[in-house]
Parts: C-alpha cells; sequence; structure tokens
C-alpha cells in the first residue's frame, strides 16, 4: 500500500493543527510533519505538534529539514538531531533523517540508538537534489540499505525532463514498499502517480497549491478526484497527454471521468515532453523498454504530432493510412509486444460532428460543397477526411501558398481568404484561429454570406459558441461547435485505448462543463 502523505509546513503551532484538520478532511493517509518550517522551533512545540496529529490516528512522519537539502530556518544540527530523537520517543511512527547527516558519527548515532531503543519507529533515509537527477540512482539506494538494512530508502531530485522520470521507476520496482521516489518540477508529475502502481511507501501531495513543499507536488483533491489515486494498484493501465505545453489541457479530466464511468482501472495524466524528435523517441523508447508500466496509449499536441509519425513510421507497427496522409498522429497505442500504433483522431473527430449535425453517414458527404476556411493542421485533417468521401472542397486562406500546396495535395480548389465574402456552399468550416479567445468580436466569415441551408462548423471551442455561430444561427444556419470535434475525437481516443465505446453521456457533459469554466 502507498500512503498519501500530505506536509505540514506551516510556521506556527496554531496554523500547524488548523492544517491538519484540513489534510484529514482532504483525505490525507499519512502526514509529514516539517518541524524545519516552525519559527523559533523548540522541543516543546515538537511536542505539542506531535501530540495534535496523533490524535488524528494517522501515521505520522517527523522531519526537520537540514537547510543543505531543502529545509528552512537554517537550524543547527544538534537541534535537528534532538528533535528527531524526541521525536521518536515520543512514539512517531517514522523520522526522516538525511542520508548524508545520518553517517555522521555525531549526528547518526544518537538516531540509531534511540531507534533500538524504540523498535516501533521506522527511518527514512533520504537524499535530495533540487538542481538535477543524481548520476547513479540505485547506487544511492544501496548506500542507504547498508548504512541501515531497515530503513525506507528515499530519494527526491529535479526532473529535467520527463525522461529523468524512469529512473525513479526503476528503483521503485526494484525495491517497492522500502522505497520512495519522487521527481520534482513538472516534468516529474508522473512520478507522484504511477509509483503508487509500483507499491511505492509513499506519494506526496499538498492540500493546496500554495502549500506544496516542493515543485511539481500535486493537491490530495487532484490526486483523489482527477488522477483516481486510491484505485490505483498494480494492474493499473497508464494513458497520457504528450505535449508541451500541456498543463492547461482539459484531456486529463475528461479521459479519467470516462474511465471512472466506465469503471476501467485506468488513469490519463498530462506529460510533458519537451524538446524535438530525439526527446520524443527517447521517451516512447524508455516507455516501450518497460512493459511493467503498462503505459497503453497517448493522445499527443503541439509540438510533437509529426514526431509521432516518424516514430510509428520507424519503430511502430501500424499507422492508420489516413493519418499517414494527414501527416499528422494525434493517438498512439502500444499493442502487442509493445509495438507502437498511430491514428489521426482529429478528422475523426471532426467528421463525427458534422455528420452528427447533419443526422447523416460519412459518405453522404459526398459531392457537398465544402468550404474549408485555413490551411494549417486542423484543416489538413478535415480536408483529408473530406476529400476521402468525395466532398467537394474550396480551401480560403490567409497565405495564398498554403492553400495552394494543401488544395494541390487534395485535389481541391483554393482562394484567397477575402474571397470568402463570395462564398457558395452548402458547408462552411473555419479551421483558422479567428474568433478564438481572447479576440472573440472577430468571425473569418462576413454576416452577410450566412444562409438558412447552410450548415456551419467552427473548430474552435474557446468560446463555446463563436461570433461566426452566432451570427449563423440567426441567419437560420445549423450549427456545429468546435467543443463537438472534441467531444468525437476524445471519444475516438476512447475507443482505441480501451477497445470499448466511450460513454457518450459522459465525455460531453464533462468536456463542456470544462470548456465553460475556461
Ligand atoms: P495552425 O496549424 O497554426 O493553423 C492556423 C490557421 O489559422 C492557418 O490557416 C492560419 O493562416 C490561420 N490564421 C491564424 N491567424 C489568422 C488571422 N489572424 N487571420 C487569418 N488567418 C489566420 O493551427 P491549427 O492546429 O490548424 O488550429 C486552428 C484552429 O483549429 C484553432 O483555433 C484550434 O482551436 C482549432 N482546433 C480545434 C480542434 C477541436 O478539437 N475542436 C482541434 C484542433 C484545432 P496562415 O496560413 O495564413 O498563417
Amino acid at each position: 500500500m502507498t500512503y498519501l502523505a500530505v506536509p505540514i509546513s506551516e510556521k506556527n503551532i496554531q496554523t500547524c493543527k488548523e492544517q491538519i484538520k484540513t489534510a484529514v478532511k482532504a483525505g490525507a493517509g499519512m502526514l509529514e510533519l516539517r518541524t524545519d518550517y516552525i519559527e523559533t522551533v523548540n522541543i516543546e512545540k515538537v511536542k505539542e505538534l506531535i501530540a495534535a496529529a496523533k490524535q488524528t490516528n494517522l501515521p505520522i512522519i517527523v522531519t526537520c529539514r537540514d537547510t543543505a537539502e531543502g529545509g528552512q530556518n537554517n537550524l543547527p544540527a544538534p537541534l535537528r538531531s534532538q528533535i528527531l530523537t524526541e521525536a521518536i520517543n515520543l512514539g512517531a511512527d517514522l523520522i526522516d533523517c538525511e542520508y548524508a547527516n545520518f553517517i555522521q558519527s555525531n549526528f547518526g548515532e544518537i538516531i540509531k540508538k534511540t531507534l533500538a531503543e524504540n523498535k516501533k519507529t521506522r527511518l527514512i533515509l533520504s537524499a535530495h537534489n533540487f538542481k538535477a537527477p543524481f548520476g547513479n540512482l540505485d547506487g544511492i539506494y544501496e548506500q542507504m540499505f547498508a548504512a541501515f538494512p531497515q530503513a525506507i530508502a528515499k530519494t527526491a531530485y529535479h526532473a529535467n525532463h520527463i525522461n529523468d522520470c524512469f529512473a525513479a521507476f526503476d528503483v521503485i520496482k526494484k525495491y517497492g514498499n522500502k522505497a520512495i521516489a519522487i521527481c520534482m518540477g513538472q516534468a516529474g508529475v508522473i512520478s507522484r502517480v504511477i509509483t503508487k502502481k509500483l507499491d511505492a511507501f509513499l506519494a506526496f501531495a499538498s492540500i493546496e497549491d500554495t502549500a506544496a513543499t516542493a515543485s511539481g507536488q500535486i493537491t490530495v483533491e487532484k490526486m483523489k478526484k482527477q488522477y483516481r489515486f486510491d484505485s490505483i494498484n498494480d494492474e493499473t493501465e497508464f494513458f497520457g497527454l504528450i505535449g508541451d505545453p500541456v498543463e492547461h489541457s482539459i484531456g486529463p479530466v475528461v479521459h479519467n471521468a470516462c474511465f471512472g464511468a466506465e469503471k476501467l482501472n485506468c488513469v490519463y495524466l498530462p506529460m510533458l515532453v519537451t524538446g524535438g524528435q530525439v526527446q520524443f523517441n527517447e521517451f516512447l523508447d524508455n516507455v516501450t523498454a518497460r512493459a511493467w508500466l503498462d503505459m497503453r496509449g497517448f493522445s499527443v499536441t503541439i509540438p510533437h504530432k509529426v514526431n509521432a509519425l516518424q516514430y510509428a513510421k520507424t519503430k511502430g507497427e501500424y499507422i492508420e493510412p489516413l493519418a499517414a496522409k494527414i501527416g499528422a498522429v494525434n493517438t498512439l497505442t502500444v499493442g502487442l509486444n509493445e509495438r507502437i500504433n498511430g491514428y489521426n483522431t482529429d478528422y475523426a473527430g471532426a467528421m463525427d460532428a458534422l455528420t452528427g449535425a447533419m443526422g447523416i453517414k460519412r459518405k453522404q458527404l459526398h459531392s457537398k460543397t465544402t468550404a474549408v476556411i485555413g490551411a494549417g493542421g486542423a484543416a489538413r485533417a478535415i480536408v483529408a477526411g473530406l476529400a476521402e468521401v468525395g466532398a467537394k472542397i474550396t480551401i480560403y486562406n490567409r497565405t495564398l501558398s498554403k492553400a495552394q500546396s494543401l488544395a494541390a495535395e487534395f485535389a481541391c480548389h483554393w482562394a484567397g481568404l477575402e474571397e470568402v465574402k463570395n462564398i457558395d456552399a452548402e458547408i462552411v468550416i473555419n479551421c483558422t484561429s479567428i474568433g478564438m479567445h481572447p479576440k472573440i468580436d472577430a468571425s473569418p466569415v462576413p454576416k452577410e454570406c450566412l444562409k438558412p441551408a447552410m450548415v456551419v462548423f467552427d473548430t474552435v471551442y474557446n468560446p463555446l459558441e463563436t461570433l461566426l455561430l452566432r451570427q449563423a444561427k440567426r441567419a437560420g444556419a445549423k450549427v456545429v461547435s468546435g467543443s463537438e470535434m472534441f467531444i468525437g475525437q476524445a471519444a475516438e481516443q476512447f475507443k482505441l485505448f480501451t477497445h470499448k465505446d466511450c460513454p457518450m453521456d459522459t465525455v460531453r457533459k464533462v468536456t463542456l462543463e470544462a470548456l465553460g469554466e475556461k
């Protein structure tokens, strides 16, 4: 069992006590009393804090961190050592002592002796690096166990890249419940959740973002509600959004809600992959080399959609033909023997949004006159989807050369953006960012051109109702929101990830709630 430990890190005992109450209410499974945070700390204050924490019946760790390893208030070594020994005498379940201090005889011997006299208390030996990963991570664990075989060995290091997390997974795989490994920073976020699957001794979470004691710490609420921490076990499968940036994406909220609705033992995480093709390849190589992590699939966003296609081409097993034609992959699944498959659900999501609103099948788009405004990534996916079913497409774009080359590839007509005023099509699709937040007073189509017989589809989903859609509605046209495309592509991904139909009510409700909040 992996404890969900919440640090108590206030400056005075009264506010610490309040923080303890909040932590219990939030669902903490363990409390870490960071006594180094207490101003003018002394033994009496520590005693009072331990007594308050013990009333919760939660296991407690007492820590008095050295400033050299991220502690507060620059406390002298004799006081830190005294606080830890006193905590043992007071029956703390665990104390956390820096390995570097533990091996100093004047610091470690008294702790060892006190532990020998109080068998109930366990020792966490810890090492921290706030700048970078440790060189030989496994070597550190070996040294810690050599110094005190009954210890729980802990490292916390800054992940410069998500690829730095895999060394942490390897040590937890090896030592399980005898170890803790935390990767700090945005790139390390996945370590805080995934190590539970590997049976790490604990994972830290904060009560609120401002109470985090280390960068990248997730709140208890998010751990439990969004990342389904309590349900994670050794059979949990992981999925995620690969991109840069990823922190503001609604993907994790939507996919985790769908997993929850279907009672699937799956968790979806944001996976910040910085860099280009090389770093992207390293990430997938790391994943596929560790089948035991059960990372089974990924959504892919900016800037990696082309990198994902390249990876699938060189090292993968299957690429959906239309994804290859579009030149971008937004979904990867990890198949049998850890082979990668690549798909594009953007086009499928757009086609489903359009045909769903029109009440027709995809093939019935054949011969429909369609105006696609824009010639970027979204336009490319939609043009490919429409061309496949034989729609008659005209591409309008600000940069003529882009309209021209996209039109040449898919045998369409093309024109400049200023030609939109002469638009005469059954279906109009905006694939530019015109009208997107914050410039919500703009529309790519003059309102006079909008006709009752038209179907107007705006891929922009922020705001949910763009000026184009508002004006189209007023003109009596049928409208399709970008949120429907998002819902459609997420539903397709769910199917590819789980081989089950997506719970459409859930995906729609959660997507609209999440987008409405933006
Ligand atoms: P992209 O590859 O960067 O392409 C942007 C397109 O917008 C280009 O055609 C560009 O024209 C045009 N554009 C941008 N600013 C413009 C302006 N001020 N005036 C005229 N044209 C302008 O981006 P993308 O990935 O295709 O995304 C485009 C839109 O699709 C975004 O708003 C995004 O929210 C939406 N989208 C929605 C979904 C969904 O699930 N609903 C999925 C993907 C994308 P130039 O070629 O002249 O630069």
